[in-house]
């Protein structure tokens, strides 16, 4: 991994778990989920710069991502892996903005 993916990736994490976000409980300690695919089918590699921040519950655990299946996940939070993706991506534009 190059040092402009690590960077990006603590960037991520530091953010706290998005779904933990939406629920009103903000900065919760997360770890790194990678988003494959996006539905191309055609076994695109997951890139570093595609991931989401989430904790170990909703990363790993039984109200999670890996948990309930990405199907179930998006009906749960009512939202799409691809729009979380968009989001961590605004809040990481925002940051930029406020830190300039
Ligand atoms: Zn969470
Ligand atoms: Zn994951």
């Amino acid at each position: 991994m190059i040092k402009a993916e690590k960077k990006y990736l603590s960037r991520v994490a530091n953010l706290g778990c998005i779904i933990c976000t939406r629920l009103g409980y903000a900065g919760t300690p997360s770890e790194i989920h990678h988003v494959r695919g996006l539905g191309l089918g055609m076994g695109v590699r997951s890139s570093h710069y595609d991931t989401l921040p989430l904790c170990p519950e909703h990363h790993r655990g039984n109200t999670g991502y890996h948990g309930m299946g990405r199907k179930a996940f998006e009906r749960q939070y009512e939202i799409t892996e691809q729009q979380l993706l968009e989001q961590v991506k605004e809040m990481l534009d925002d940051e930029e903005i406020e830190s300039s």
